[in-house]
């Protein structure tokens, strides 16, 4: 240990999905975090909230929203469309699937985070992709500045954990550089909690589990900062919180009992809380919408609610009309999943389990209510 300390580091930890509610009731790292703040989130899944974390903005102004649009011109998947002949018990497997996916990827240069999920192969020569860049390196984003342009611009030596190694690897590799002294901002990202509140439910005592292992990896991260520098400032952070899955709802039979024809009459993607739609012929907009009105257990989003949120697009990238699910409320099947699971997010930002939360060691230096407002609470942190 050396005797010169480096003056300071801050710190941001995202946890994805470590709800405001997920928390409630819980103990984590209270004596250590006492700054304890609820965020509300943007609206739309941690492909939209990540984003807007990164960069301040709304989806509309970083044009990130949910991975697939409607844009035939643009789509690079028309190589993959064959697939579609092939039997669906074998392309639709998830490991075939997941190797696909890897193979698009490598062979389209994406570093994003890309997966097919369950778009079907035969319809996906419609769609293009939203996340084709990394997003944690300067320039990654569709539209705007993130906080990793800033601190490279600034000069600012900083720490940013790999998003596709796991936590432990990531908490090692910050260790490794916090024992150097010479990173003055750093970012840890950890995924797992997201997966696991999918898979368990919030109310599980497997995430108890998971908050004790996160409350001693992050007390040793302290302990360790605080050797080599004078100061050190922590900030836990997530992007949305986990509801409950209590119904589930099939809108895709209930679409296609209409009798109208995918691709020529109407384009749609079904997210796991969401229907989004496009119209191509006159009548399957006011078809689409009066089965709409009648689904119970979501509604359609007016454009001036859309606007609110800041997830207007132009030229309707993400849909030209679209239904959200109320909180609970389960799309199965859907082209992000066919499996029934306990805990899904990307519901209203009004709905309380939507919340994100920020704990800390110190006051935050700006005055955070919305995640866009830790890209902001960042950037005063590494002086950028
Ligand atoms: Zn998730």
């Amino acid at each position: 240990m050396s005797d010169h300390k480096a003056p300071k580091i801050s710190m941001v930890v995202f946890i994805d999905a470590l709800g405001w509610e997920v928390l409630k009731g819980r103990r984590f790292l209270e004596a250590q975090l006492p700054v304890r703040r609820k965020l509300r989130s943007v609206f739309g899944f941690s492909s939209a909230c990540i984003p807007s974390i990164l960069t301040g903005l709304l989806p509309r102004e970083h044009r990130h929203w949910s991975f697939f649009y409607y844009s035939p011109k643009t789509s690079p998947f028309r190589p993959l469309k064959p697939l579609g002949f092939l039997p669906k018990s074998l392309v639709d497997r998830g490991r075939v699937r997941n190797l696909i996916s890897k193979l698009v990827k490598r062979a389209y240069g994406y570093t994003g985070y890309f997966q097919l999920y369950n778009i079907p192969f035969d319809q996906i020569d419609k769609f293009d992709y939203c996340e084709k860049q990394d997003l944690f390196v300067p320039g990654g984003m569709n539209r705007g500045k993130n906080i990793f342009d800033h601190l490279t611009q600034a000069g600012v030596p900083f720490h940013v954990s790999n998003w596709r190694e796991s936590e432990e690897s990531n908490l090692a590799a910050l260790k490794a550089d916090l024992s150097q002294g010479k990173i003055k901002f750093a970012l840890l990202y950890m995924a797992a909690m997201d997966a696991l509140l999918h898979e368990v439910g919030k109310a599980s005592p497997l995430v108890d589990d998971k908050l004790a292992w996160y409350e001693t990896q992050l007390k040793e991260v302290l302990r360790l900062a605080a050797e080599h520098y004078e100061e050190v400032r922590l900030f836990i952070c997530s992007d949305h919180g986990m509801a409950t899955i209590h119904t589930h709802l099939d809108l895709m039979r209930q679409v296609e009992g209409l009798g109208l024809v995918f691709g020529r009459d109407y384009t749609a993607t079904y997210d796991s809380t969401m229907g989004r739609f496009w119209f191509h012929q006159a009548g399957s907009r006011e078809r689409i919408t009066q089965l709409l009105e009648q689904v119970p257990g979501g509604r359609i989003l007016p454009p001036e609610e859309l606007k609110r949120l800041g997830c207007d697009f132009e030229g309707d990238q993400f849909g030209e009309l679209i239904f959200l699910t109320n909180p609970g409320v389960l799309i199965v099947p859907s082209h992000m999943g066919t499996k029934p699971i306990t805990g899904m997010h990307g519901y209203h930002p009004d709905d309380a389990d939507s919340d994100a939360s920020l704990l800390s060691n110190v006051e935050p230096p700006t005055d955070p209510k919305v995640i866009t407002d830790v890209f902001h609470l960042m950037r005063a942190e590494a002086g950028v």
